[in-house]
C-alpha cells in the first residue's frame, strides 16, 4: 500500500539525502525505520505526507502516486494519514482538548461528535479526562501521549511517527512503543522511526535500515 520506487532525495544544496529507496509496506504492519542521525529517517518519512517531495523516482499510496499530487489534494492525503512528526510541536497555549481537536476543526467535524472523538483518543493514550489541562504542566511522556492522541482522532488508516520515544527515559519510551503496537494491533499501519531499534523488538516488527541514504536493511532492488 506504500510503495518506495527508486526514491532520490537531494535537497537545495545539493546533499542527497536519499538515494534509490524501493521498499514496499503492506496494509497492516508495523515498520521500525533505524539508521545513524542524518541517515535520512525523517526525510523518508516527509515523502509519505509530501512535506517533501522526491528528487527521482515515486511514492505512492494505495495506488496513487502522492509524489506528483497536485497541491490542492495535499490536504485529503492526509486525512487519512497520523503524523507525529518532529515539528508536530503541541500549542502551549491551548488545552489538551484544544490541541487533540484541532484537526477534526481543520476537517470540520461536527463539535459535538468530535468531543466525543477526542475522549476517545485520550482513552486510548491512557489520559482519559484530562481535556482541561495544559501541555505545560503534563510530563514529556505524557506530551508525547497528546501528540499521539491528535495523530489518531481522525482514525487514520495509517500512522507515522518521527523518532516519538526521543528526549524520553526509558520507562516512558517502552509505553509510547507499547501504544504503537496496540495500534498497530487494532489493525493500523505503523510507521516509526528510531535509532533504538530494540526499543520495538518485541513486537518483531518488519525493519528498514538506512545508512547514509542508502536502504541498507528491508528494501528491495
Ligand atoms: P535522520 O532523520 O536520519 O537524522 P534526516 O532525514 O533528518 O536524517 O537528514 C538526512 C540528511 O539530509 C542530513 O544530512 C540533513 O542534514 C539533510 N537535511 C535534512 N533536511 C534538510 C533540509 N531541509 N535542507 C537541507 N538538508 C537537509
Ligand atoms: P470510537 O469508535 O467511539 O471512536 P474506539 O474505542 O473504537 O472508539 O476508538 C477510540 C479511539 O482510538 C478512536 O477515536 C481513534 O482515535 C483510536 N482508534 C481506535 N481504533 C483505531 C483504528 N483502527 N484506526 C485509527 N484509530 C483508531
Amino acid at each position: 500500500m506504500i510503495v518506495f520506487d527508486q526514491v532520490a532525495k537531494r535537497y537545495p544544496g545539493g546533499y542527497t539525502a536519499l538515494a534509490g529507496v524501493s521498499f514496499e509496506i503492506r496494509h497492516g504492519e508495523l515498520v521500525v525505520l533505524s539508521g545513524h542521525s542524518g541517515a535520512g529517517k525523517s526525510t523518508l518519512l516527509k515523502l509519505i505526507p509530501v512535506i517533501e517531495r522526491p528528487t527521482a523516482g515515486s511514492v505512492s499510496i494505495n495506488g496513487q502516486d502522492v509524489s506528483r499530487m497536485p497541491a490542492r489534494a495535499i490536504p485529503y492525503l492526509r486525512r487519512n494519514l497520523g503524523l507525529v512528526l518532529q515539528e508536530s510541536r503541541l500549542l502551549f497555549d491551548r488545552n489538551v482538548f484544544d490541541n487533540v481537536m484541532l484537526p477534526l476543526v481543520i476537517t470540520g467535524h461536527p463539535p459535538r461528535d468530535g468531543a466525543r472523538r477526542v475522549a476517545a483518543a485520550l482513552e486510548r493514550v491512557g489520559l482519559a479526562g484530562r481535556e482541561r489541562e495544559l501541555p505545560a504542566g503534563l510530563s514529556g511522556g505524557e506530551q508525547q501521549r497528546v501528540a499521539i492522541a491528535r495523530a489518531i482522532v481522525n482514525r487514520p488508516s495509517i500512522l507515522i511517527a518521527d523518532e516519538p520515544t526521543a528526549h524520553l527515559d526509558p520507562d516512558y519510551a517502552h509505553e509510547i512503543a507499547e501504544l504503537f503496537r496496540s495500534f498497530n494491533s487494532a489493525g493500523v499501519t505503523v510507521v516509526i522511526s528510531t535509532h533504538d531499534a530494540t526499543l520495538f523488538a518485541a513486537s518483531r516488527p518488519r525493519r528498514l535500515v538506512l545508512h547514509k541514504g542508502l536502504l541498507v536493511e528491508g528494501g528491495e532492488a
